[in-house]
């Protein structure tokens, strides 16, 4: 929805900063200095995404993910969700500040080309879905619209909705336990439309932030039992 509303207005307005409001000539609409001091990641664990406390190799996993690694691949984040990516992610969903969403969403392109060079991209990218009552009111589903600027910068085609929430959970943030949290979300998922999925081998899982891993392992199980395939994580922001 705001892709097409972006797309249309992009050209007649003057550009300016998401963060400061000041003129932005850059194409992310991000000025140099909000640039330079936007929180960055260091070296992080290259399935979960977490950043690493020092002490590890690079090219290293987490001790968490040594012991247990996740379903998934990998999971690459462009932002720690401290400030001001919390407040920026925030206007995007909840105030529909879709300028906001296209800014980082072009961030997340750039790193999703970056680290792609030399290799095979995903085929196909899913997002993670909302439930119905949390669509309607919303109006939109953040990350189908990061993944639209995905597929117009990166050129991997999106299966809007291949992916389906069932049943409507409570969030994870109030679950107590990893153990709360995984019960909270079997079977919340299915995959609507399996001929889209057919035969690909490499899948970007996209959202819009990531915090406990448990939806992103519960769709990777989900896909993992019908499918042997890849599965990359996507999302603008991690937390630390
Ligand atoms: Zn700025
Ligand atoms: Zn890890």
């Amino acid at each position: 929805m705001f892709y097409e509303l972006m797309q249309s207005i992009r050209c007649a307005l003057p550009r300016t900063c998401i963060v400061c409001g000041q003129t932005a000539d850059a194409d992310y609409s991000i000025c140099n200095d909000c640039g330079c001091e936007l929180p960055k990641f260091g070296d992080c664990c290259l399935r979960c995404g977490i950043e690493l406390n020092g002490g590890l190799a690079k090219e290293s996993c987490c001790s968490s993910c040594q012991l247990c690694p996740p379903i998934f691949n990998s999971c690459i984040a462009v932002f720690p969700y401290v400030s001001p990516i919390d407040k920026l992610v925030a206007d995007f969903k909840f105030s529909a500040r879709f300028d906001i969403g296209y800014s980082l969403s072009r961030v997340l392109a750039s790193a999703f080309n970056a680290y792609y060079t030399g290799m095979a991209k995903p085929e196909l990218l899913l997002p993670v879905p909302l439930y119905k009552s949390r669509l309607d009111s919303r109006g939109f589903n953040q990350a189908s619209e990061i993944c639209n600027v995905l597929t117009e910068y990166c050129g991997v085609p999106t299966a809007h909705s291949a992916l389906r929430k069932i049943r409507n959970t409570e969030p994870q943030t109030s679950m107590t336990s990893a153990a709360a949290r995984k019960a909270n979300l079997r079977r919340a998922f299915t995959v609507s439309r399996w001929d889209g999925l057919s035969g690909v081998t490499h899948i970007a899982l996209i959202d819009d932030v990531v915090t406990t891993m448990a939806t992103t392992q519960a769709i990777s199980n989900m896909l993992r039992e019908q499918q042997d395939c890849r599965i990359d994580v996507w999302c603008l922001a991690r937390t630390l």
